[in-house]
Parts: structure tokens; C-alpha cells; sequence
């Protein structure tokens, strides 16, 4: 896309807090710390070249699911970050 590596890590702080902030008052169910736990991994991976690689099965982790879930450290086959509702 063009994107120096600085911009995009800002552009994927910047959407990984909109996603934090969209679930807030929502989602009572993940720990703020837990959040910050996996947001703070993902950057991480980020540093080290890994981010959008499936920590699972090392496939590339699909647009749609980083759209939803910037830090998602798993692909949608994996799915790890979509738990099934409570029963
Ligand atoms: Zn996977």
C-alpha cells in the first residue's frame, strides 16, 4: 500500500484502539488488562515482522479478520479470539 513501516504501526495503534474502544461497552466478558495484554503481543509482533501471521497454523491471518480483530493473534480457521457466546 505504499505505507513506510512508522505509518504502519501508527495506522495499526490507531485501529486497535478504535476496536478497544468500540468493544468497551460491550463486551464485559475480556479483563481491560487481558485487552492491553494482547494488544501489547501484538505490537510485538508487529516489531518483529510476525503480525498477520497465525500464531496457530502460520498462515496469513485474512483482511477481514484484523479489520475486526487488529489483534488477533490467530487466523478465523483457528479462531481463538471468537469464543462461542455463553451458554
Ligand atoms: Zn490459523
Amino acid at each position: 500500500m505504499g505505507l513506510t513501516p512508522a505509518e504502519t504501526r501508527a495506522r495499526t495503534r490507531l485501529l486497535m484502539r478504535r476496536a478497544v474502544l468500540s468493544r468497551a461497552g460491550q463486551d464485559r466478558s475480556e479483563d481491560p488488562e487481558a485487552e492491553l495484554t494482547r494488544i501489547e503481543a501484538a505490537l510485538r509482533r508487529i516489531e518483529e515482522g510476525r503480525y498477520g501471521i497465525c500464531d496457530v497454523c502460520g498462515q496469513a491471518i485474512g483482511a477481514q479478520v484484523l479489520l475486526a480483530h487488529p489483534d488477533s493473534p490467530v487466523c478465523s480457521a483457528c479462531g481463538r479470539d471468537d469464543p462461542p457466546p455463553a451458554a
